[in-house]
């Protein structure tokens, strides 16, 4: 069975993100993130999936399992909804740059994810909160939803100078999920 799935970005979207969190005891989760997924999860059978850029490895700040260790404490607070993590430890200042080309806007985490998981894009969607989360969603050509809480114009000015459209801007996270569910049913849920 082919499946449809919700690709999550993972700091600012799922918890909040002070810049480069790894203590998973600071993790605050989002409003709304922990029924959404739950929704998205249990009642419409969307896999979910989160895909990340973590250049804090590359940075020297923390190491791959310090992310592993706040992603399983991220899971448990969401009941383990989530099916899967992917995230890029890359940045091209410290990295090489073919290390890097798993890092968003570029679609790689999501079609590897696409593949594991037996994921039809084409049914799919991608959440995040900055412009290289929808380029990444566009790239990978899922549906987009662009996260702004701050109602900042730079973001879609952002995009809007790259030639690129989120499907639609959602103010919070249960507008996100909202949006992706009547989408989804047609709006006959
Ligand atoms: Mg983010």
């Amino acid at each position: 069975m082919t499946h449809r799935a919700v690709f999550l970005d993972r700091d600012n979207t799922l918890n909040y993100d002070p810049g480069y969190i790894i203590n998973p005891d600071e993790i605050k989760l989002m409003p709304g993130v922990k029924e959404g997924i739950n929704e998205l999860k249990n009642s419409f059978g969307f896999k979910l999936i989160v895909i990340s850029n973590q250049s804090g490895i590359a940075r020297g700040l923390f190491k791959k399992n310090d992310v592993q260790i706040f992603n399983r404490k991220l899971n448990e607070l969401v009941n383990n909804n989530i099916d899967d993590f992917y995230f890029c430890p890359f940045h091209p200042d410290f990295s090489g740059k073919e290390d890097s080309l798993c890092r968003k806007p570029s679609p790689n985490m999501v079609l590897n994810a696409a593949v594991k998981h037996d994921i039809d894009l084409t049914i799919s969607y991608m959440v995040g909160d900055m412009p290289s989360d929808v380029e990444c969603g566009i790239n990978s050509g899922v549906k987009t939803i662009l996260l702004n809480y701050e109602m900042n114009d730079d973001k879609i000015m952002l995009l809007h100078n790259a030639g690129k459209r989120p499907n639609f801007v959602a103010m919070n996270f249960s507008e996100a999920c909202k949006y992706i569910i009547e989408d989804y049913t047609g709006g006959n849920n």
